[in-house]
This record gives structure tokens, C-alpha cells and sequence, in this order.
């Protein structure tokens, strides 16, 4: 009997990462492994491979985040079932967001990694990248975009971030599930035009000597990692006054790890008046590219804030 049933199709984009790596004489571990070499040891003839980049993910940038998503996007228009990105852990939850925010098709993108260098005695990259091939080649998990699958979890880009250095789950996050599928498409967006947007610290006796800074070096968005619940010190906030006046905008995260911002003391309420917007739960590495991603579509801060931030 002849089997018709087309197996599915799915291509790697490697970018480097620890999943890549080789330890170097000097100990440092530094990306040397192509996508040939990690799907070596899996047994599925069914694989293509691009080799986009090769950099620890500490190196991307924005553009990166275009050139990620473009090659994401031309593998499924000539006919992937579903992607598959080997991504280093440092900024996977900003790539991955970015591409959540902007890739709109049914085809799933799932981005993997690893803790541990491809040279360990024991490494996790081939089982991640196993599990990820087969969750991006599994038509359960067509229509729900972007997922990252790591450490035998799979999680949506929203909300995760990396939490751990050596636990080989890597990260917290929201676990896919039926009911927790949303999308949080915002447009097919290009980075390129997203405008600059930084991350300021606020701690014990900060000023408002950064946010100048990056406010001048052209910044049309800050997020400011507050202490607490949302809270920082008065030269903090009078620099958010002036700069939401000349239309800057804050969006006021955290530094407490699962923190969530209320504004319920006094110095937030004061951020908030000044004109802040509140960035509920997203870590502020999320938060920076929520914020780039909808100044960049133009839509509303306040709104995409208060249903994904
Ligand atoms: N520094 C590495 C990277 O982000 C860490 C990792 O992949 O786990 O590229």
C-alpha cells in the first residue's frame, strides 16, 4: 500500500547560543556548531537547515529580530509546515516576543535552546531541539504562533523570561495550554522602524542623569525598571514629568522579579500622574519591546499595555 501522507517539513534557522557552543581552550564557551551539526543526531530525514547566524544572543540586535523573522517567513512560503529557531537563552525573550508581536501565519515558530554547551558530557540542546521539531511538525499547535519550547516545557513568548543560569528549565513563563493560546499579534511589523527605546534603572538615590541621556540620544520610549510595586525617588519622577510633557513615553516595570507594578504608594502614584503608563507583569526586557513593537504600528500604548503588558 502506498502511504500519501506527506511527512511534515520543518527548517531550522541556527543564530548561535549555547545550544551551538564549543568550550575553548581558555574555558569560554563560544558558538562553532552549525544547524548541520545539531540535527546530526536526530533521526528524521525531514529537516532543512539555515544557517542565518552565529552569535551568543547577547550580540542581536533589533535588525537581527527582522532578519530572524524574514527567514522564518521564506521558509514557510516555500513550504515548511513549521519552524524551528536554535536561539540563544540571554535574549530569547525578547525575540521571541518580537516575533509573536509581528508573525501573523498559522505555521508554528518555536524557538529552543539550551543551558548547557553542546560540548557538555551531557548536554539538553538535543533534546530540546528533538521536542521543538516536534512540536513545530505537530498540526495541534497550528494557529498559535510563536511558542518557545524548553527544558520539556512549552511556553508562550508573553511573559517568559529567563530565571535561571543553570536549571535546565531556564525559564518561567505561562505554560501553553488550550485556554492560555492567545495571540498577541500586533502587525507584520519591521524593527527597523521601530524607534529607540531604553531601559532605565531607578535604585536607592537615583537621578534622572540616564533618562536624559537616552532621551537625547533619541529615545521615544523608556521603561523604567522601578523599585517595587512601581516606585522611585523624586528626581526620577520629575525627569518622567518633563520628558511625558515633550511626549516621551515611560512605561513603569519592576526590578522585583514577579512583581506587579500598582502604583499604590505614593512615589508610583506620582510617576503615574506625571504621565507613566503601568506595565502590570512584563519583565522590562518585554516591556522594551511591547512598547517598541506598538510605537512602531502606531497603536495605542495605553491599550496594548493594559491587555499584554
Ligand atoms: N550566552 C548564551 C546566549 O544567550 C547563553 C545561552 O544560550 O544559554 O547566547
Amino acid at each position: 500500500m502506498v502511504n500519501n501522507r506527506r511527512m511534515s517539513r520543518v527548517v531550522i534557522i541556527a543564530t548561535g547560543g549555547t545550544i551551538a557552543t564549543s568550550t575553548g581552550d581558555d574555558g569560554v564557551a563560544r558558538p562553532t556548531r552549525t544547524g548541520s551539526d545539531l540535527i546530526a543526531g536526530l533521526e528524521t530525514d525531514d529537516l532543512d537547515v539555515v544557517d542565518l547566524l552565529s552569535v551568543d544572543s547577547s550580540e542581536l540586535t533589533p535588525a537581527d529580530w527582522d532578519a530572524i523573522g524574514s527567514a522564518a517567513a521564506s521558509a514557510i512560503e516555500s513550504g515548511a509546515d513549521g519552524v524551528v529557531i536554535a536561539h540563544g537563552t540571554d535574549t530569547m525573550e525578547e525575540t521571541a516576543l518580537w516575533l509573536a508581536l509581528t508573525y501573523g501565519g498559522d505555521e508554528p515558530v518555536v524557538l529552543t535552546g539550551a543551558m548547557r554547551s553542546a560540548d557538555a558530557p551531557d548536554p539538553d540542546g538535543p533534546r530540546n531541539l528533538r521536542d521543538a521539531v516536534a512540536l513545530a511538525a505537530n498540526p495541534a499547535v497550528r494557529g498559535k504562533g510563536v511558542l518557545v519550547s524548553f527544558g520539556g516545557r512549552v511556553l508562550q513568548p508573553l511573559g517568559m523570561h529567563k530565571s535561571a543560569s543553570r536549571d535546565l528549565h531556564g525559564f518561567t513563563g505561562t505554560e501553553l495550554s488550550a485556554a492560555s493560546a492567545e495571540r498577541v499579534f500586533l502587525g507584520p511589523l519591521s524593527a527597523a522602524v521601530a524607534p529607540r527605546v531604553d531601559i532605565v534603572a531607578a535604585y536607592a538615590g537615583s537621578d534622572a542623569v540616564a533618562l536624559d541621556a537616552f532621551v537625547a540620544a533619541g529615545a521615544r520610549g523608556v521603561v523604567l525598571e522601578a523599585v517595587g510595586a512601581g516606585n522611585a525617588g523624586a528626581a526620577v519622577v520629575d525627569g518622567v514629568r518633563r520628558h511625558c510633557r515633550d511626549g516621551v513615553v515611560v512605561a513603569l516595570s519592576t526590578r522585583v522579579p514577579g512583581g506587579h507594578v500598582r502604583a499604590s504608594y505614593g512615589p508610583g502614584r506620582a510617576l503615574v500622574d506625571a504621565g507613566a503608563v503601568v506595565v502590570p507583569r512584563l519583565r522590562p526586557s518585554q516591556a522594551r519591546v511591547l512598547l517598541m513593537a506598538t510605537l512602531a504600528a502606531g497603536a495605542s500604548v495605553g491599550d496594548a499595555f493594559e491587555k499584554w503588558g
